[in-house]
């Protein structure tokens, strides 16, 4: 009987660490969609100038044809994307690591914003 409960026990723990996890990742989810509907116009010109630059430029490890006009391509950085099949080029510019940038630069952003709102605030 003991083990029985200390089993439920346990079992409702990991209950309540998969859904604070999942609770976690939502608010996450949430405040980065915020940080990016409000981005500041700033950091997206440095984040086109970059682009332009070629910064987020990567390698192409894999192509599969997906479908008629369209291709999926796997790059260097980890992230897939979908690319059309009659460009063939070895390396291409990732939006994702380009979106990746913009929220890293954000958060960043917003952290020293909310620090420096601490330490000129009288308590
Ligand atoms: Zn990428």
């Amino acid at each position: 009987m003991l083990y029985f409960i200390i089993l439920i026990c346990i079992m409702a723990s990991v209950a309540v660490v998969i859904c604070i996890r999942g609770l976690w990742q939502i608010r996450q989810k949430a405040r980065d969609q915020y940080l990016l509907d409000n981005v500041d116009p700033a950091i997206v010109l440095v984040q086109r100038q970059l682009y332009a630059d070629g910064e987020f430029r990567r390698q192409v490890l894999s192509r599969s044809p997906m479908n008629l006009i369209g291709d999926r391509l796997r790059l260097e950085c980890g992230h897939e994307m979908y690319y059309p099949s009659d460009m063939n080029s070895t390396h291409i510019n990732c939006s994702r690591c380009a979106e990746q940038y913009l929220l890293t630069t954000m958060r960043a952003e917003t952290k020293r914003k909310k620090q420096w709102i601490n330490h000129h605030t009288i308590n």
